[in-house]
């Protein structure tokens, strides 16, 4: 079959692999680079048992801090734009238990054969992207914060996560190169199985692989638009002519939302930027961390990617603007420093800024839409766990794709907003 991809993020690149090997002709098309979107200079946590959604029941106590203090990890900038506004009271609708455990268990199930098919992929591609498997510790400040975790863990080990509950000593036994931080953690979680990987070497990797299989690749073409006739896709309109295939997968990330729309489908995703430094490590060796660190105090995530340490944090709910704003690096190259003050390197400091594809309940949006033309899925909104979901939403996509006539994913998981109600399933 003839499958067009658009958008090689790490989430089209990881369609279009599994698409390849399950026999199928791809197209990719890019307007930019491959990785150059969301994915490159993310927080490289390959995340699997940590799924935990930004959409929790504890968010409204800790709301009037998030949206007031100066030095939230959370902003909101207010557009005129109703979608930012129906995206705020969606995910404001979806801090609740149930919409949350749901989220949770449908997550971990999802990494869980992410995991797989990004190790099969590995071993398969024989690519070098800086993977590890040290596990992760998630660090909490005081001892309500880290009884919220506990719980959490509780639910998580219900579902099949292994997963502890450690002190400050312990933490600095697993990391030494947390010793200094020692005074500043009422305790952690620790998650043995967790990975960490670079999403943009993995992109460029792919991108050579793929090509060396005959995928083709369209880069530095925009999709101008998808011509439609009656319920199918028959074409990919862009600068260099129209491209014709079978099926079509849309993985534009953030701009998934727009595109969809130019085709009558409501899709419930807004872009939550977020910013990295990447540091390279010239300092001694024990002073950066070679487990993945999460700090929920600031909300910042530490990878340790070779030579270099990945920083990565903030969510600002603020439009479509990707520019690097010089606070937020201050900010980030401010927290490494208290966190890790051995590492050196810091004259040398890689920024980067990407808007998550976020939807309001955390889950992706894999799947025919019922409104949405015949011969098109849609794999895109996978928010802060794209890298972690790629892979397994890429599987999905796959078998559903072979399937003689496309079936409309029930219950779509992100049923279009009926007139007058705020209500959204998980
Ligand atoms: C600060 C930060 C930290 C993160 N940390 C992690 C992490 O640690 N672990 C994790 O799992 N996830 C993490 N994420 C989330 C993850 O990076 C994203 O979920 C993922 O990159 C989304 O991938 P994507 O392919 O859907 O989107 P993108 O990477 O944005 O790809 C979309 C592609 O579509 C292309 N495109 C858009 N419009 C058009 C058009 N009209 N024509 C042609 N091409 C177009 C773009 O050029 C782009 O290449 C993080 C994100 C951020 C911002």
């Amino acid at each position: 079959m003839r499958v067009c991809v658009l958008g090689a993020g790490i989430v089209g690149l990881a369609t279009a692999w599994a698409l390849n090997r399950a026999g199928h002709e791809v197209t990719v098309i890019d307007r930019a680079r491959p990785g150059s979107g969301a994915s490159g200079g993310n927080g490289a946590q390959l995340s699997y048992s940590y799924v935990q959604p930004l959409a929790d029941p504890g968010i409204w106590a800790q709301l009037p801090k998030l949206l007031l203090s100066p030095t939230s990890p959370l902003k909101i900038r207010p557009q005129l734009d109703v979608h930012q506004w129906l995206w705020g009271l969606k995910f404001l609708a979806a801090c609740n238990t149930h919409t949350s455990r749901n989220t949770t268990a449908a997550l971990l199930q999802l990494a869980a054969e992410s995991r797989m098919a990004f190790d099969t992929m590995r071993q398969q591609e024989n690519i070098a992207c800086d993977f590890s498997s040290t596990g992760k510790l998630v660090l909490y400040p005081d001892a309500a914060s880290f009884a919220g975790a506990r719980r959490q863990m509780l639910l998580q080990r219900e579902l099949g996560s292994v997963q502890e509950a450690v002190t400050a000593n312990r933490c600095v036994e697993l990391e030494p190169a947390l010793a200094q931080r020692h005074a500043h953690i009422a305790g952690a979680i620790y998650t043995p199985g967790e990975c960490a990987a670079d999403c943009q070497k993995t992109c460029d990797a792919l991108l050579a692989a793929l090509r060396a299989k005959g995928v083709k690749f369209l880069l530095d073409t925009p999709v101008n638009k998808l011509v439609l006739r009656g319920k199918q896709v028959v074409a990919i309109s862009t600068p260099e002519g129209e491209i014709e295939a079978d099926r079509y997968v849309m993985a534009l990330g953030s701009a998934s939302a727009t595109m969809a729309r130019s085709l009558g489908v409501y899709l419930p995703i807004y872009p939550l930027k977020g910013y990295s430094i990447t540091v390279d490590l010239d300092g001694p060796a024990q002073a950066a961390p070679t487990i993945s660190i999460t700090d929920t105090a600031r909300k910042v995530v530490f990878a340790r990617l070779g030579s270099r340490l990945r920083v990565a944090g903030m969510a600002e709910l603020a439009g479509y603007d990707t520019r690097i704003a010089h606070k937020q690096i201050a900010s980030l190259q401010a927290s490494t420093q208290q966190m890790f003050p051995g590492c050196s390197g810091f004259a040398d400091v890689h920024p980067w800024a990407g808007l998550r594809p976020a939807t309001p309940t955390g889950l992706p949006v894999i799947g025919k839409h019922p409104k949405g033309p015949d011969n098109l899925l849609f794999n895109t909104g996978h928010g802060a766990l794209g890298f972690t979901l790629a892979f397994g939403s890429a599987q999905r996509i796959t078998r559903m794709l072979e399937a003689t006539q496309l079936q409309p994913t029930r219950p779509w998981p992100h049923k279009p907003r009926p007139a007058g109600s705020s209500a959204q399933t998980p």
